[in-house]
């Protein structure tokens, strides 16, 4: 199964474990940044206007710690890889047969 932007995932390990989000982007191959999970506090110097202090970041999260939640009925993990006409590839929900772009 593969993940992509603005998928809605569930974390299954971590601190953050139970929670959703929505994956922002993948920094590197198999890492995902999601929405407000695994956030980490930085401290940032005052750069010209910018303020300093601490900043909340998130933190890349690997891929096997993510699952992918369907956005029509919530269901975690239950999907299909389907090949459409065209050749290419989509995510047809198991559950209530949503596909997933
Ligand atoms: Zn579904």
């Amino acid at each position: 199964m593969w993940i992509k932007k603005k998928d809605k995932v569930i974390v299954l390990a971590g601190k953050d474990k139970g929670k959703r989000g929505e994956v922002l982007s993948a920094p590197k191959p198999d890492f995902f940044l999601v929405s407000k999970l695994n956030m980490v506090k930085k401290h940032q110097k005052t750069r010209g206007t910018e303020v300093g202090g601490i900043i909340q970041k998130e933190m890349g999260m690997h891929r096997s710690k993510l699952m992918l939640v369907c956005p029509q009925c919530e269901a975690p993990n239950r999907f299909k890889i389907q090949f459409l006409e065209d050749g290419s590839k989509t995510r047809v929900c198991l559950k209530c047969s949503a596909r997933i772009d």
